[in-house]
């Protein structure tokens, strides 16, 4: 059954009095039936946009897309997509279709939509209407290409990744003359832009478990730099990092981590990801590079990792307590250093792919992501900027203004950082005598 919304049902019942069919279609008939919550609402009717506007009024409309047939309306609070039904003309460019022609029928509408789980429209007089079997697939938990898979994927590539991307959001299997004919025609692929392609891409790595969904033929086409070998070497690393958008970051790196630093930049670049998405993903694969085994924890402090808690009755000399570890000295400079160049976000993520990558040091990673939580809390000194002395400081403790400056603060730090004086005004200063000395 579906729970409709309640600024839907108000849309539909207005246009329903008006003399016009309407109805809630797509992802939120889909999402209902699952049992979870839309995140939105669409509707489609066969009042045409200019209707749809002046029945409710343009100073309640938005023109999104009049050429497709939308109109956003405001409803309660909240914005609808309200799209006439529509056929679509032939497509030329594997794409886009070269006309749209709106139509009568809901089914007409349906018969356009990508997947049977995507193609079901509802309203609480007529009920579901499902010509495609939809309900069915979703209850045996299928993806399947509504009508010809061959013919739906020629007139839209972007259909390919689309199918992937639902199946590896619900954990479903795909139809297989569905998957045959889009591994078949994913050369195709390449009409698409590389902004939906990434969209999609996105959309497929913040899955629960997107690894059995990379399929290599394409991948191989949106994804050129990685080889098969590596594909394939990532994805259990993939499915083990933490899903979600929000995660994403950690996905991509994991994902491409064997083009390195500067490979990952080059690919986020050519897919036209955000300037921050590649900074974060590639600082992640940086600080995991090698993780072969030789990188991470204190690859340039040369200390490394947290101990279980029973190391016998001697304490070691300073501790920090986490709640399973006890934490070598050597691994808290390491945390701090990692704080004084990201943030405790960035720290945490690269503790989640070092527990994806090495899954046998997870006990050490949940440490560090602790660790620096706690760090970051206490406001402990991590760079240059916490120190309690500032350029000015040793401008008038008589160190000569210039680049030197910079180089002390940070000689300063290092010497905070590894305990070796304690952060205060007068033990920075007596070290700034000692390393002018030196
Ligand atoms: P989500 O929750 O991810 O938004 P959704 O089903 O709403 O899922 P959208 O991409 O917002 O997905 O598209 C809305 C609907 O439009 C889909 O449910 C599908 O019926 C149809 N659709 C979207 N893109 C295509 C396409 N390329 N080809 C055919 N139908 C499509
Ligand atoms: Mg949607």
């Amino acid at each position: 059954t579906i729970r409709m919304d309640e600024g839907a049902a108000e849309l539909l019942d207005t246009l329903h009095r008006a003399g016009y069919a309407a109805y809630v279609v797509g992802g939120c008939v889909r999402d209902s039936l699952l049992g979870l919550t839309p995140h939105d609402w669409d509707l489609c009717t066969s009042a045409l946009p200019q209707q749809v506007t002046e029945l409710f009024g343009a100073q309640r409309c938005i023109p999104t897309g009049l050429q497709h047939g939308t109109v956003t309306v405001k409803q309660s609070g909240a914005l609808y997509e309200i799209t006439t039904f529509r056929t679509e003309g032939t497509y030329t460019d594997g794409r886009h279709p070269d006309e749209v022609h709106f139509v009568p029928d809901v089914r007409e509408d349906l018969a356009r939509r990508d997947l049977t789980i995507n193609a079901m429209a509802y309203n609480e007089k007529e009920g579901l209407v499902d010509p495609f079997g939809g309900q069915a697939d979703l209850q045996s938990g299928i993806v399947r290409a509504v009508g010809v898979p061959r013919q739906r994927f020629t007139e839209d590539a972007l259909r390919i990744l689309r199918l992937y991307r639902f199946a590896a959001r619900f954990g479903f299997a795909i139809d297989p003359p569905t998957a045959q004919a889009a591994q078949e025609l994913c050369a195709h692929l390449d009409c698409v832009s590389v902004e939906r392609i990434e969209e999609e891409l996105a959309k497929l790595l913040s899955a629960p478990a997107p690894a059995a969904y990379l399929n290599e033929k394409i991948l191989g086409v949106v994804l050129p730099e990685l080889s098969s070998e590596a594909l394939a070497a990532a994805k259990p690393v993939v499915d083990a990092c933490p899903a979600g958008a929000e995660n994403l970051p950690i996905r991509l790196a994991a994902l491409l981590l064997s083009l390195g630093e500067d490979g990952i930049r080059r690919t986020l670049k050519r897919l036209r990801c955000s300037n921050a998405l590649i900074e974060e993903a590639a600082v992640l694969v940086r600080e995991a590079r090698g993780c072969d085994g030789s990188f991470l924890f204190g690859h340039d402090s040369g200390h490394s990792i947290a101990r279980p808690i029973a190391f016998g009755n001697r304490v070691p000399p300073q501790r920090t307590v986490l709640r399973e570890t006890t934490v070598t000295p050597g691994f808290t400079i390491y945390a701090r250093r990692l704080l004084g160049r990201y943030n405790l976000c960035t720290v945490q993520r690269i503790a989640a792919l070092g527990t994806a990558l090495q899954p046998e040091r997870a006990a050490d990673f949940a440490a560090l992501s602790e660790l620096a939580e706690q760090l970051d809390a206490d406001g402990v000194c991590c760079r240059v900027s916490q120190l309690a002395v500032n350029g000015r400081d040793l401008m008038a403790a008589g160190v000569p203004a210039g680049p030197g400056i910079r180089k002390i603060l940070e000689a300063l730090l290092d010497g905070v950082i590894r305990e070796e004086y304690p952060n205060e005004r007068q033990a920075l200063l007596a070290a700034v005598q000692q390393l002018a000395a030196s």
